[in-house]
Order: structure tokens, then sequence, then C-alpha cells
């Protein structure tokens, strides 16, 4: 098989097999208030046996991508950035399984530095998957359907679901080291986010990509209580409703820009039940078909003209955009589920779109281990 071939060239043989072997271990998920407590004691003895466990499951976890970016169906795997990223994921296995046991504080300290280098290492692995996936419709039959593609969905889905815990993991271990961490901050949690200020934040950025691509933004109202809090992890709640705000802003600018009528706002209602936190995005841009609901969750689809793909390749992704890859809405409902929490889309066509994204309160779910 010309994969395996491949696999040999710039891999030994030994590692393949170490690959395979650490694979097929067992996952250990751990939940959000497991990281709370834990990382509240940030003491010498405490951060060993975290760089111990992290030491043992990363290369599990990262094994378990790796083999799986081997066999994916309609060639997806032979794809040059797809090869990229199975590099990157082999790479970091053998920094891990090359890294000795960790007996002291000083361990502690060079491994915390080593796992930090290789969350920048697969810091573009969602643009190149993205960019593989891309290659991949070109040379498709353009008669098959998104649907069809299923597999490949699925794959992304635990794919990138596993990288959000990956990431969690190392983020949150390399951050419980700040010697100064913002106040109520355990790692890269906080004890007492406000959903309503990271909403605010995170419409006002929205806001800007808006008026920096159309010249002019729609109005945006926030509803909820400032003063209420929960713990959460702040980047990733931004990230959720700045996806959300930017497809609402899109819809009601392209469908008012040209219009003489004022932009109706974009309303965010932040609601604290006792197992969820709900923040609901409601906006007046006409609306999703019925017919086309079910593909705004995969990563082939979007209605934008926008070829970012073509810029992908100029290197120019860093550049953020209105709308271009499609990802928005699953990327964000697997953060959402990353925690206990989900994202739904309701849509009225001719009127407006509501998306309702729940966080669970509780924090007590283990991550879901693809
Ligand atoms: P990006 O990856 O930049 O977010 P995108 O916005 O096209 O690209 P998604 O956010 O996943 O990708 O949305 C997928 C599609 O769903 C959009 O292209 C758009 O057609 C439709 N959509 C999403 N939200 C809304 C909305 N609020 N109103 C109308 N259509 C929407
Ligand atoms: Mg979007």
């Amino acid at each position: 098989m010309a994969i395996t071939k491949k696999l040999y060239e710039n891999f030994s043989k030994t590692l393949i097999e170490e690959v395979h072997k650490w694979g097929g271990m067992k996952q250990t998920g751990v939940s959000l208030r497991y990281m709370l407590d834990f990382g509240s004691i940030p003491s010498d003895r405490n951060m060993i046996i975290a760089a111990q466990f992290l030491h043992k499951e990363l290369p599990i976890r990262i094994a378990r991508r790796a083999i799986e970016l081997e066999s994916l169906p309609y060639g997806l795997s032979e794809k040059p950035a797809v090869l990229k990223v199975r590099d990157w994921y082999l790479d970091s296995f053998r920094d891990l399984r090359s890294f000795p046991d960790i007996k002291d504080i000083k361990d502690e300290r060079d491994f915390t530095q080593m796992i930090k280098l290789i969350k920048v290492r697969h810091n573009n692995v969602v643009p190149a998957m993205a960019l593989g996936v891309q290659q991949l419709k070109k040379s498709l039959d353009p008669k098959l359907d998104y649907e069809d593609l299923d597999v490949i969905h699925r794959f992304l889905d635990r794919f990138y679901m596993s990288r959000i815990g990956i990431r969690m993991l190392i983020g949150q271990h390399v951050a419980v080291h700040d010697p100064n961490p913002p106040p109520n901050c355990i790692g890269i949690i906080h004890a007492k986010m406000s959903p309503a200020q990271v909403a605010k934040d995170a419409s006002e950025d929205a806001r800007s990509v808006c008026l920096r691509e159309y010249g002019s933004a729609p109005e945006i109202n926030i509803y909820g209580d400032p003063s209420f809090t929960f713990p959460y992890v702040p980047t990733h709640l931004h990230l959720m409703v700045f996806e959300l705000v930017k497809n609402s802003l899109r819809a009601v600018q392209e469908r008012y820009m040209d219009s003489d009528k004022v932009a109706p706002p974009i309303r965010i209602i932040v609601a604290d039940g006792e197992e969820d936190v709900t923040i609901k995005v409601s906006d007046e841009g006409g609306g999703i078909a019925r017919s086309g609901l079910p593909s705004i969750f995969t990563y082939l689809y979007s209605t934008a003209m926008n070829p970012l793909y073509e810029r992908l390749e100029l290197g120019e992704a860093d550049m953020v955009t209105m709308a271009g890859y499609g990802y928005g809405l699953p990327i964000s409902r697997l953060y959402a589920r990353y925690f206990g929490g989900d994202l739904q889309i309701i849509s009225m066509e001719g009127y407006g779109t509501d998306a309702y994204l729940h966080l669970s309160r509780l924090g007590d779910s283990q991550e879901p281990l693809p």
C-alpha cells in the first residue's frame, strides 16, 4: 500500500508498531470540575502527578488519531495536506514516547516545555485538514451529495473533538504554571466567568470583522445579567459566540444591505438555568431553507463564495473572514459538546434564525473520547 510505504519513509518501523500498540490502549477522560479542583492547588507534587498522567495519556490519544489518519476513505489519507497532518501526529507521538519518566520537578518543567511545543506544532491542523478535504472535494464526482460523505464527516467530528481535548489538557497544564494568574483563573478555566461579558466581547470582535468586510454592521443587543458567573473556559465560549454572531451578522447584512430599511438588531439572550446556561443568538436574516438544514453542520458545506482555500494555499490562512470554510457551526458544536453542552439551530425561512447554545453548568461531565 502506498500509504504504508510513505509511513516507512520518514518513520521507523518500530515507531509505527508502537503507534499501533498505544493507539489500542484505553483513553482516560477528565471533567471540567476535576481540572478546576486539581489546578487550584498547583503544588510541585500535583504538577508532577499531572505531568505523569499526560505523559501516558497524550500518546494514547495522539496514536489513535495517527492511525485513523492512515485509513480514510476516498483517498483522503493520500492528500498532501493530510499526510502533513499525519506527520505532525507522528512527530508528537515520538517526542512524547522518547521523553523519560518524570521523577522530579525539573523533569516536569522540561516536559511542560515540550508539550507546549507540541501544541504549537498542531496549531494549523484545522486549516490543513480543511485544505485536504477541499482537495478531495475537487476530485470527487460533483453529483455526490454531501450527506454521502457522512463517513468523512463523522471522522472529522471525532478528529476535531479529540483535538479539542488534547489542546485543553496541554493548555490547562501549561497555564497552571503561570506564577501570576489573572483573578479567579485556574489555568485556562475561569471560575467566575460572566457569559454575558464574554458574549459582549465576542460580538464586538465579530462586528468589527463585519465592518471591515461590508463597511457597516447591524446592531447587537445583549440581554442577561452581566454579574452572573459560572466556571467555564472563556476562550471556548468566545469562539462559539463569535462564530454564531458572525453567521447572524452576515445573514442580516446580506438581507438588508441593498434595502432602505434599517437592519434589525441581532439579539443575544443569556439564561442561567440550574442545569444549563443557554445563550440564544437570534437574527432576522431570513433563515435557512428546511432542505438546507441537514448540511449546515457538515464540514463540506458553506454558502459563502469566499475562495478561502485559494488563500490558504497562499499562506494567508490567519485572516479572519465573515464566512468561508463552512466550519463555524460544526466546530462550535464540538466545543459545546466537549463540556457536556450542545448547539441547536432553529430556522424560520423567510424570517430568521435562532441558535441555541447550551453549556452544562455542572462541569462534571466526562470528556467525550472518540
Ligand atoms: P465559516 O467556517 O467561516 O463559519 P460558514 O459561515 O459558511 O463558514 P457555518 O458557520 O458552519 O459556515 O455555516 C454554514 C452555513 O449555514 C452558512 O454558509 C449559511 O449558509 C448557513 N447559516 C448559518 N447560520 C446562519 C444564519 N444565522 N442565517 C442564515 N444562514 C445561516
Ligand atoms: Mg460561519
